[in-house]
């Protein structure tokens, strides 16, 4: 097997999860004591000071649960020291980039319930001066023009224990590089043919303060800029340039980040920037059983492992939208696993229990019948129907109740009837008597087959003095089954979604193979011909609902008239942890 864990890896489950109202993490510490400092400053007579962090997504995917971490904490942090948080798409790289991405960040981030308000900005807003500040440094003697290739910089470079060697062209005069940039940003040479580089140290211990590339010939249009531009800028080099444009005070990023601190911090120290920002790094979000590479994820929307970005088993924010997960829950989450200074992996248990915590307390309750098995009561009146008020939701009185049609023919679910039940099986078997929740105890009389042998139908006696389900006598079976009144049901889709991996660590795989091995063949069951109670008919996409013993459920956007679509958002129960004590 091969493994390809990044660096060590503590996991994080439910039991060592901090409860609300922990102290406050490293980054906000941080926060804090600038702050506190900036305040006793202003109390001498220094200027005002106020946080201001950024969230910089790349547009060139859909944001997932990794992100809204980092969404959390800066909008978070801004919002708690009374700063702001800026919006910045981060577009250095039009050959991936689109307008699509750009609109599905803004709409996920306000459904996570952040703003952004008028601070919405591009890196691409500040090429200009970007390029301007390139020039600074050739003037200076701190970058040059270098023609050698991506491989040779690449084997120039050198590694961990060797060190760089001088690109050929470093010792280039100050008129000769200004004179090629300015040639480059021209248009006059092919893409890949030459580049510009800082001037810093081919030896250093760290490897990105060998020389790094600040600039790139490629041609490609962007999604705003268009073709102005035939020369980009590097990541490392427009990032922390625009955070001090835009007077951010705390750069929070991710641990992948640490080894570059230094190179944002020699920008910051070599170029006229009217602010001194700081980079901060924490420790990025990873779930079991979940790909968050977006690389990956593109992988599996671009060769149709999935329907789409918003496919309810993607772990992007849009795809747990639509599977019925609320923001609350994701904010439960992100609240929950707290903000560190090490790697680990989160439990998608975790995330799972954070959503019915939520969804307990707010779906409404309602009946609904999977895999449907007629039951005919024989002695309950031809034509007759009776309405029984069910509780909306039993943990929230103040959400009332609903009527429920009642009639002689019903489906109930058909794992609940075995004819030769093992021991502890106390659903529907012939000659026991069972509650149908809210409406009456019934016997089960007989079975009707059809030509396969096939239970097709189940005959029932309804006991008529238990109406509402309670029997005057005070006997009570031990079970309670959720029913459908056949002439008023909704017929309805039901997809069953469980995880998109069957593995906890997808990137672990057999040599040879890739994560894609790992995908779990049964992450989507759809249901057809399910029966749904009729106060399910005018469910609009996105309501979410409690289906009664079989778990949360969300309308989804393909339901049309007559054609009623629920996802399975999640299960009432843990099962993978129950299927997992069985399997110990
Ligand atoms: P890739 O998947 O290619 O590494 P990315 O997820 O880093 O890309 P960006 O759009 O650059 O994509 O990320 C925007 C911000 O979200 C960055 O500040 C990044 O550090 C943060 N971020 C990304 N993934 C995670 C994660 N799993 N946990 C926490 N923060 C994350
Ligand atoms: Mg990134």
């Amino acid at each position: 097997m091969t493994t390809r864990d990044p660096g060590s890896v503590d996991k994080v489950t439910a039991g060592d999860a901090k409860a609300p109202g922990r102290s406050p993490d490293f980054i906000r510490e941080i926060v804090a004591h600038d702050v506190g400092e900036a305040v006793a400053e202003a109390e001498k007579g220094g200027g005002g000071y106020a946080v201001r962090t950024r969230f910089p997504p790349e547009p060139n995917g859909y944001l997932h649960i990794g992100h809204a971490k980092s969404i959390c904490l800066n909008f978070g942090i801004a919002k708690e020291f009374g700063g702001r948080c800026n919006l910045r798409f981060d577009d250095t790289n039009p050959s991936k980039e689109e307008q699509e991405y750009v609109d599905s960040i803004m709409e996920d981030i306000r459904w996570l319930g952040w703003d952004w308000g008028e601070h919405r900005y591009f890196a691409s807003d500040y090429f200009g001066q970007l390029y301007d500040w390139a020039v600074h440094l050739i003037r200076e003697g701190k970058a040059y023009v270098c023609d050698l290739t991506s491989d040779e910089v690449r084997q120039y470079r050198g590694t961990l224990t060797e060190p760089g060697k001088a690109s050929p062209y470093r010792d280039r005069s100050v008129e000769e590089n200004l004179d090629l940039f300015a040639r480059m940003k021209g248009g006059e040479f092919p893409d890949g043919s030459r580049t510009l580089r800082a001037k810093i140290d081919m030896a250093h211990p760290n490897i990105s303060m060998r020389d790094p590339v600040l600039y790139r010939i490629l041609r490609a249009t962007h999604h705003r800029t268009g073709d102005d531009w035939c020369i980009y800028p590097m990541y490392d080099y427009a990032h922390g340039q625009s955070d001090a444009i835009e007077g951010i005070t705390h750069s929070i990023c991710t641990l992948e980040f640490e080894a570059h601190r230094p190179l944002y911090e020699w920008f910051i120290e070599n170029l006229p920037v009217p602010a001194r920002p700081r980079q901060y790094e924490f420790a990025r979000l990873n779930l079991t059983y979940t790909v968050l590479s977006k690389r990956k994820l593109l992988e599996l929307v671009s060769k149709g492992y999935v329907s789409g970005w918003d496919d309810p088993r993607m772990p992007t924010l849009a795809g747990f939208r639509r599977r019925g997960y609320t923001p609350e829950s994701i904010r439960a989450l992100c609240d929950k696993v707290g903000v560190a200074k090490t790697n680990s992996v989160v439990d998608l248990a975790l995330l799972e229990e954070c959503l019915r915590d939520d969804l307990n307390k707010r779906a409404l309750r309602r009946m609904a019948v999977l895999r449907p098995l007629k039951v005919v009561l024989e002695n309950y009146p031809e034509g007759q129907v009776e309405e029984f008020d069910l509780n909306n939701n039993p943990e929230d009185p103040s959400a009332g109740t609903r009527k429920v049609p009642f009639s002689k023919v019903l489906y109930v679910e058909r794992e609940d009837f075995m004819e030769d039940p093992p021991k502890k099986f106390f659903r529907l078997t012939p000659g026991r008597e069972v509650r149908l929740r809210g409406a009456y105890l019934v016997t089960c009389t007989g079975v009707v087959k059809d030509a396969s042998g096939e239970v097709a139908e189940l005959r029932c006696t309804v006991d008529l003095s238990t109406k509402g389900g309670t029997a005057p006598d005070g006997r009570s079976p031990k079970a309670t089954l959720h029913w459908v009144s056949a002439a008023h049901a909704v017929d309805a889709e039901l997809r069953l979604y469980d995880r998109l991996f069957r593995a906890e660590n997808p990137d672990k795989y057999p040599e040879g193979q890739d994560y894609k091995v790992n995908l779990n063949p049964e992450s989507l069951v759809t249901l057809t011909g399910c029966k749904l109670e009729p106060s399910l008919a005018g469910a609009k996409p996105g309501d979410r609902f409690q289906f009664e013993r079989q778990g949360y459920f969300c309308c989804d956007r393909d339901s049309k008239d007559g054609a009623t679509v629920f996802n399975r958002t999640v299960t009432l129960k843990d099962s993978w942890a129950r299927m997992q004590a069985r399997s110990r």
